[in-house]
């Protein structure tokens, strides 16, 4: 599922190719991508020129020249990909929207578990009502320091992860990285999030913002279905330290790395390196 690193990965390829490029048509294949609004409203787009792409946690967002916005959110298997001019997008199958340029070049919305959502955002609406509860922190912002991250975990009782894993709390952290983070920062997934000290809060702020721009710097994690904005993978998922390894020894301790359950989520633990209770 893609990440932030994921996400602002496509935004650095579409910000190369797409801004003053103007939309020529919104082609809507299957309704549910852009749920719950019409098909048909999505055509206020068309005519507008790009003027630059942007990302709130995992959301991208397509700013355009009357102040309107389009939202992608590519959630569980979505792809948005960039068709240079002359390139047929209709061979794949799990094409659910296209947004045509004036240039010939497309973009491609794929996304085979249909979870993924097309959004506009008004012009002269007020974005941050949009992003409020929904989205919180944004860890590679500057404003995500020691205490913002406190402020954020203060008298949670819900385990660490879980804290993670709310994009209302901290955007954009997804399951692999929420792994990585807490093995770096030597915390047990299940801890509770309310009950870390300012030492052990510093340490994860560390660890999240480190993991998360490893994983911008290698192009993303494509453990599934994840691919960039042209269609290739990232290198992420052959750096990963405890994700995934299962059986395999800590590359800190050797002890054998476990997996349990949080949150829902396959998660994994050096029981030696990320005690409980500590
Ligand atoms: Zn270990």
């Amino acid at each position: 599922m893609p990440e932030l690193p994921e996400v602002e990965t496509v935004r650095r390829q579409l910000s190369r190719r797409i801004p003053g490029r103007m939309i020529l048509r919104v082609e809507v294949h299957d309704p549910l991508c852009v749920a719950p609004a019409d098909p048909e409203e999505l055509r206020v787009l068309e005519g507008r020129e790009v003027r630059r792409v942007a990302r709130r946690g995992k959301h991208l967002l397509i700013h355009l020249d009357d102040g309107a916005a389009l939202v992608v959110h590519l959630r569980m298997t979505g792809r948005l990909l960039w068709h240079a001019p002359g390139r047929a997008d209709d061979a794949d199958r799990f094409l659910r929207a296209v947004v045509a340029l004036d240039d010939g070049s497309r973009l491609a919305f794929a996304d085979q578990r249909r979870f993924g959502r097309l959004r506009v955002l008004p012009a002269g609406g007020d974005p941050e009502a949009f992003w409020r509860g929904r989205v919180g922190a944004e860890p590679l912002g500057a404003g995500f320091d020691n205490a913002a991250l406190a402020r954020a975990l203060r008298g949670r009782s819900t385990p660490v992860k879980a804290a993670l894993l709310n994009q209302a709390l901290v955007a954009g952290v997804g399951n692999i990285y929420a792994d990585e983070a807490l093995f770096r920062a030597r915390i047990h997934p299940l801890t509770d999030a309310g009950a870390l000290g300012p030492r052990r809060v510093a340490a994860l702020r560390e660890a999240i913002v480190d993991v998360l721009e490893q994983g911008v710097a290698t192009g993303g994690a494509s453990i599934r279905d994840y691919a960039d904005a042209e269609g290739a993978r990232g290198g992420m998922q052959d750096v990963l330290r405890v994700h995934l390894r299962e059986g395999e020894p800590c590359v800190r301790c050797g002890a054998v790395i476990r997996k349990l359950r949080v949150a829902q989520r396959g998660t994994y633990v050096c029981p030696a390196c990320q005690r409980r209770g500590r």
